[in-house]
């Protein structure tokens, strides 16, 4: 379609925006908007605030100075001035002439030079004045107006926008097709799709300014709606190809229950109960299960994981386990052998880690093969040891392998054999409407209850210096029987490679083992204030001035805590080690374990109360909840103190407050999410989080629900009211949008 204002040179220009249509366009929706009907008024003006302000040009200045050259402009209204104030601005000399009248956007700061307010580097446009077209005028004065993002420098800026979108939309006016079903949109109480894109552009007056900040009037609602519906509809087809499959319809006789009783060391939770009973529908199904088990650290995610795999064994398959760690692949194998010696079929368990010699590995590598076997514990290795199983029936992964991984599984199995059942655990509390997103294509079990007899966790903040005294009470509750962790965020001060401290994310463990295949880069982004030095800068540990994990636990068993059996464990010690000293610890037969946050994820000990974390400002929110989630296991009052150092960024600041405040893990989430956005939070793009063009998860996860909610309907037909018309066009612009938008993530 020919577009006013878009000649070849522009649509190569946009193209590289991922422009592509006319529809592209008009979904590339202003980012802030100006209130140009009530302009402020420089007197009302707060130091601190993001104001926007219209005003005349009363004059400029290019001062050089040594470094840069400042350009500075002074706007007034009346006898009030505004200065603003751009560093390298030799640019801007002679673009601003007195007289003019100019908007200008930025955060208003106290002047020192006299009692005005200035803005540094404010975004602003010179505004039309009677020598300029109507449309602009039109456009830009005594109006709600539009900014928008460049599509291409100064030319594609702003003003270029609001006139091609305002000429686009004039063009199609009442030729915009709706795509989605007129009853729906009733029943939302939402605009038609045309009405949304006019009024999102161009503010009908009187549109309320807050709304549009914060894109909640109706026409964004709608747009967002739309485009999360059309997300969800996406994810239920995927839901229902998977449904198609061929998988294993597994047997639940009163032997296979008898088993599954057997095993159970305590009463499940109504949580475990009502979890277990989703998956064994599930599992009973001819087609492959596809199920995500969510629960907050300790709700006892374990042993439903144990009992699922009871199920498969009892029917002759074989069951897999995959841990993101080499600890964790041992104390789950420890687990499980200990849970299963209950059972009277008492199966055959081994573990399959990378760090195993050649010979055990091939040994282990065959008994699985030829279906020996039963039940196979490990990390990564189970892919990369090019394992093929007998009889693979269920495959339980840790979430950190989600991605890609589950594609590889179907290589794990003989050809011409079913497809095996696959379970995802994460630890992660991911609100629950985010995890309806993220993993949109699996079903969810949530277990929202933790086991009985817990007793919150005592949490405390306490500044470094007063480490004698959070030693003196590490002792106490040692010579009352328990026992304590003590986490540094870094194994040893001087190397220079510490994977631990890899606060960007996190799965910490993942970068030390399996062997990397890649190296680890640095993500980009907003990570540099939040986690404030990765790996590479905050080395070496002297500089930084960070107690590591093998200096303090030198200094600790010499000193404070002399009279004590000192352990130490980190990621560097290779598997035997590690396993030798988780075993020690599970015994009792360490006091204190003094770690990296390789016990972060699953470390099970329940006689451990007190988790001591040094740095705890240096940690992420997901990292401090889940190395708190190490305590509190057991029956006993238990303790997380955190110690801080002396500088605490404030949004560590925030961190540590939640923590002291709620034990919550959803409410912690959330505030993780808020504070790294859901890129970082879930461990970057390759997560297989769509690209939104309007739609934003954080923001909006009431309409994801409801999307959520909707899609499903629509699938089902559940709307009599929907004409056959309308439906083909859902479909087809489904076909479309998710070609273009949503390179998902399998989910094998
Ligand atoms: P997570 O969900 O973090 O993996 P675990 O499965 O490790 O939690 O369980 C945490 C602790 O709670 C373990 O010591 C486990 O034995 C215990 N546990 C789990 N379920 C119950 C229950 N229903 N009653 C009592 N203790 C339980
Ligand atoms: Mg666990």
């Amino acid at each position: 379609m020919y577009v006013r204002g878009v000649g070849p040179r522009v649509a190569e220009m946009l193209a590289a925006k991922d422009i592509q249509t006319a529809e592209d366009l008009l979904y590339h929706l202003p980012f802030r908007y100006e209130d140009r009907q009530n302009p402020r008024s420089l007197d009302e003006l707060q130091t601190g605030e993001m104001a926007s302000v219209i005003a005349e040009v009363r004059g400029s200045i290019l001062l050089r100075t040594r470094k840069a050259p400042i350009f500075e402009l002074t706007v007034g209204q009346g006898r009030l001035a505004l200065k603003c104030i751009w560093f390298n601005g030799s640019y801007l000399s002679g673009k601003f002439h007195a007289g003019q009248t100019v908007a200008v956007y930025g955060r208003v700061e106290p002047s020192r030079s006299s009692s005005n307010l200035k803005m540094i580097q404010p975004q602003f446009e010179v505004l039309p004045d009677a020598s300029d077209d109507a449309d602009t005028r039109l456009l830009e004065v005594g109006r709600i107006t539009p900014v928008y993002e460049s599509l291409g420098g100064a030319r594609l800026a702003s003003r270029w926008q609001r006139k091609t979108i305002f000429n686009l939309l004039e063009g199609v006016r009442g030729a915009v097709p709706e795509c989605l079903p007129k009853e729906l949109l009733a029943r939302l109480d939402l605009p038609d799709r045309e009405t949304a894109l006019r009024e999102v552009h161009y503010p009908p007056e009187g549109t309320p300014f807050a709304q549009l900040q914060a894109a909640s009037t109706p026409a964004h609602r709608r747009l967002i709606f739309e485009e999360l519906f059309f997300l969800e509809l996406g994810l239920e087809l995927k839901r229902r190809r998977v449904r198609k499959r061929t998988g294993i319809a597994f047997a639940t006789s009163d032997k296979v229950r008898e088993a599954l009783r057997e095993v159970l060391p305590f009463h499940p939770t109504v949580a475990q109960k009502r979890a277990l009973g989703e998956i064994v529908t599930d599992m009973r199904k001819p087609s492959p299960m596809r199920r995500l088990l969510q629960g907050d650290v300790g709700s006892g995610k374990t042993i439903v994981a144990f009992q699922a795999m009871l199920v498969a064994m009892e029917n002759g398959y074989q069951a897999a386990l995959m841990a993101p760690t080499e600890i964790l692949a041992t104390q789950h194998f420890l687990a499980a052998r200990k849970l299963l010696e209950r059972s009277s079929r008492k199966p055959r368990i081994v573990l399959l880690t990378g760090s195993l010699d050649e010979d055990r590995k091939r040994q282990t590598r065959a008994q699985i093969n030829c279906g020996e076997a039963q039940l196979v514990i490990g990390t990564h290795a189970l892919i990369e040891e090019k394992v093929e199983f007998d009889r693979l029936g269920l495959v339980v992964v840790d979430e950190q392998h989600r991605f890609g991984v589950l594609q590889r599984f179907k290589l794990m199995k003989k050809p011409n054999q079913a497809e095996p059942d696959v379970l995802v655990m994460t630890a992660t509390p991911i609100p629950r409407t985010l995890a309806l997103s993220l993993y949109g294509d699996l079903d969810l079990s949530v277990l929202d209850e933790l086991p009985p007899g817990r007793t919150p966790i005592v949490t405390r903040r306490v500044a470094g210096e007063r480490a004698e005294e959070v030693w003196d009470f590490v002792r106490k509750q040692v010579a009352q029987g328990r026992q304590a962790y003590i986490v540094y965020p870094v194994i040893e001060g001087s190397k220079d490679d510490q994977p631990e401290l890899d606060f960007s994310h996190d799965e910490p463990e993942t970068a030390i083992e399996p062997p990397p295949k890649k190296p680890k880069t640095a993500r980009k982004g907003k990570t540099a204030d939040l986690f404030p030095k990765t790996a590479q800068e905050a080395n070496p540990g002297a500089k930084s001035g960070l107690k590591s994990a093998v200096e303090m636990h030198e200094k600790l068993r010499s000193g404070p805590l002399s009279d004590l059996r000192v352990g130490l464990l980190h990621g560097r010690l290779d598997a035997d080690e590690k396993e030798i000293i988780m075993r020690r610890f599970q015994r009792g037969e360490i006091d204190v374990l003094v770690a990296t946050t390789v016990i972060e994820v699953g470390v099970d000990v329940p006689n451990a109360t007190v988790m001591v974390v040094e740095h705890a400002e240096r940690f992420g929110l997901a990292q401090l909840h889940q190395l708190r989630g190490r305590v509190g296991r057991g029956e006993a009052k238990s303790y997380c103190i955190l110690m801080t150092g002396p500088r605490v960024s404030p949004l560590a600041e925030e961190r540590l407050n939640a923590m002291v405040r709620t034990q919550d893990g959803f409410e912690l989430a959330e505030l993780d999410l808020t504070q790294r956005g859901p890129g970082e939070f879930f461990g970057t793009r390759q997560a297989g989080l769509p690209e939104f063009r309007v739609a934003n998860l954080v923001r909006d996860r009431q309409l994801l629900e409801v999307a959520k909610i909707e899609a499903e309907s629509f699938a089902n037909n559940a709307s009599a009211q929907v004409t056959e018309a309308e439906r083909t066009r859902v479909w087809a612009r489904l076909k479309d949008s998710w070609q273009r938008r949503y390179g998902l993530v399998e989910a094998g």
